[in-house]
C-alpha cells in the first residue's frame, strides 16, 4: 500500500517552504505596522455559522463545503473562509464593547471541496484582515492598501497585479440593481450558463462574475451600480478612492466586480494577477460587510475585511525566484571518536552564540564533508582533527573569500561575541 496525500491537499517542503516563510514574516511585520492583532479561532465551527455567514446562495455554502457529525451528532464544518469564524469571535467575545475599530488579522488553512488544480486546491491557505466597527472610507482604503502593500513587500511588482474596485451598493440600492439585472437578463436566459440560469432568482449579482466565457461577454454588456446607486454610497466610494491616493494604491474601477459572498455591501475588491492564464487570476479580494456582525447576532457593526490567497502569490513567487537556504558554519572532522566529540562541542558552542550550524553525522570522508558543506550553501567551515584537537585550535575556512587560518577555540569563541570573524 503506498499512501499519497488527498486530492487537492499537497505537502510544503524545501524550498517552497523558505517563501513560504518569507510571506509568512511580512505578513507578520505587515499587521503590526498596521495596527492589527492576531485571531486564532478553531479550525471547524458550527455548520449553521458558515451558512448564516457566508450566506446560503453561494458556491462556498452550495457546493464545497467540507461537512460532518461528530461522535455527538454536531454538524460541524471545516473552515472555509475566515471572516464568519472572526465574526462570531467578535460577538462571543463581546470586542464591540471596546475601543472601535477593533482590526484583527488571520493567517491559516481554509478548506473547500473544489476541482482541484494550480492555484486551486482543497486546503489552501489565506491571510485576512478584518477591521470592525467603523464606516469611515480611509478604513476601506486601509485594508486595500495592506492586501496590495503585502504583495509589494513579498515581490510582486507593481505592473504584476492590478486592484479592481467597485461598489455592490447598500440593501437599499442594491435592490434595485437586482432588478435592473433581472430585466436586462430576462430574454438572454438562453445565452447564460445553467448555473447562471438558476442563479438570476436567487442571487443576480453572481451571474456577474461567472467565470463561463458567453456569460462573461454579456455581463460586459449589463447595467452598472452606478446607474442605480444611492447618494450616500456614492459619496464613501467617492471617498474611498480619494483616500486610495493617499495611500498610493493604483486601481481600477471594474463594474462587473461583485463578490461571491452575500454579506457584503458598498465597496468590493480584488487583486489580479496580471501574468495568470487560468482562472486562478485572484491573489485575494474582500469588501465591506456591513450587515454580517448584525446578522450573526452582534448589534449593528459596519465592518470591512480581506482575504489574501497565500498559495498563489507563493506560486508566483516560486515562478520568478529560486531561494536558497543557507548555513553560517559547518564543522568538518578528521578523526576518531574522540575529534567527534570536539567536532560536537565546537558545533554547540557556535549555535549558542547564535549562528547557524551543522556537521556531518554520516562518517563521511572529508572530501564528502566539505561536498554536504557546499550542498548546505555554507558560508564557512571549521575544520577539526587529531592536532587541533589536542592543541584546542581549528581551522577557520571562509568559501567566498577562499581564505582559511588556523586558531584557538577562546578566539573563536571571542570573534563570535564581538560578531566579526577574523577569516
Ligand atoms: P475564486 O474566484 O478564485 O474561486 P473566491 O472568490 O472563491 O476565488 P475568496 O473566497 O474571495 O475567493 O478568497 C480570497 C482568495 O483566496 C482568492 O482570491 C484566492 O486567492 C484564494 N482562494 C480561494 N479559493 C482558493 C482555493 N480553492 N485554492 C487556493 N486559493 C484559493
Ligand atoms: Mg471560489
Amino acid at each position: 500500500m503506498k499512501y499519497k496525500v488527498p486530492r487537492g491537499t499537497r505537502d510544503i517542503l524545501g524550498k517552497e517552504m523558505l517563501i513560504w516563510n518569507k510571506v509568512n514574516n511580512s505578513i507578520e511585520k505587515l499587521a503590526k505596522l498596521n495596527n492589527y492583532q492576531k485571531i486564532e479561532t478553531p479550525v471547524f465551527e458550527q455548520t449553521e455559522l458558515f451558512k448564516r455567514g457566508v450566506g446560503e446562495t453561494t458556491d462556498i455554502v452550495e457546493k464545497e463545503m467540507y461537512t460532518f457529525d461528530d461522535k455527538s451528532q454536531r454538524s460541524l464544518t471545516l473552515r472555509p473562509e475566515g471572516t464568519a469564524s472572526v465574526v462570531r469571535a467578535f460577538v462571543e467575545n463581546k470586542l464591540y464593547g471596546g475601543r472601535l475599530p477593533v482590526k484583527l488579522f488571520y493567517n491559516g488553512p481554509m478548506f473547500r471541496y473544489e476541482k482541484a488544480q494550480k492555484g486551486r486546491y482543497r486546503q489552501f491557505y489565506q491571510f485576512g484582515i478584518e477591521a470592525l466597527g467603523s464606516e469611515e472610507p480611509s478604513l476601506d482604503a486601509e485594508v486595500i492598501f495592506i492586501g496590495w502593500k503585502l504583495l509589494m513587500d513579498v515581490g510582486i511588482k507593481a505592473e504584476e497585479v492590478k486592484v479592481h474596485i467597485n461598489s455592490v451598493g447598500c440593501k437599499e440600492c442594491r435592490t434595485k440593481y437586482k432588478e435592473k439585472l433581472v430585466e436586462y437578463y430576462q430574454d438572454k436566459l438562453n445565452n447564460v450558463c445553467s448555473n447562471c440560469q438558476t442563479r438570476l432568482d436567487k442571487n443576480p449579482l453572481r451571474l456577474l462574475d461567472c467565470k463561463n466565457e458567453s456569460c462573461g461577454k454579456l455581463a460586459e454588456q449589463a447595467p452598472s451600480i452606478f446607474d442605480v446607486i444611492c447618494s450616500n454610497c456614492n459619496e464613501h466610494f467617492e471617498h474611498v478612492k480619494v483616500y486610495l491616493d493617499i495611500f498610493k494604491v493604483p486601481y481600477v474601477i471594474d463594474k462587473r466586480l461583485v463578490r461571491g459572498l452575500d454579506y457584503y455591501t458598498q465597496t468590493a475588491f480584488e487583486y489580479r494577477n496580471q501574468n495568470a492564464t487560468s482562472t486562478q487570476d485572484a491573489f485575494g479580494g474582500g469588501g465591506r460587510y456591513n450587515g454580517l456582525v448584525e446578522e450573526l447576532g452582534g448589534p449593528l457593526t459596519p465592518s470591512i475585511g480581506l482575504a489574501m490567497g497565500l498559495d498563489r502569490i507563493v506560486l508566483a513567487l516560486l515562478e520568478k525566484e529560486q531561494p536558497q537556504d543557507s548555513l553560517e558554519f559547518f564543522v568538518a572532522c578528521m578523526g576518531d571518536d574522540g575529534v567527534n566529540r570536539y567536532a560536537t562541542e565546537i558545533m554547540q558552542l557556535v549555535r549558542e552564540k547564535g549562528y547557524s550550524c551543522d556537521k556531518d553525522y554520516g562518517k563521511r570522508s572529508f572530501k564528502a564533508q566539505m561536498r554536504l558543506a557546499d550542498k548546505c550553501n555554507a558560508k564557512r567551515a571549521i575544520i577539526v582533527g587529531e592536532e587541533e584537537l589536542n592543541n584546542k585550535t581549528l581551522t577557520l575556512k571562509n568559501f567566498n573569500k577562499g581564505k582559511q587560518e588556523i586558531i584557538s577555540l577562546e578566539q573563536l569563541k571571542q570573534q563570535l561575541e564581538r560578531g566579526s570573524l577574523s577569516v
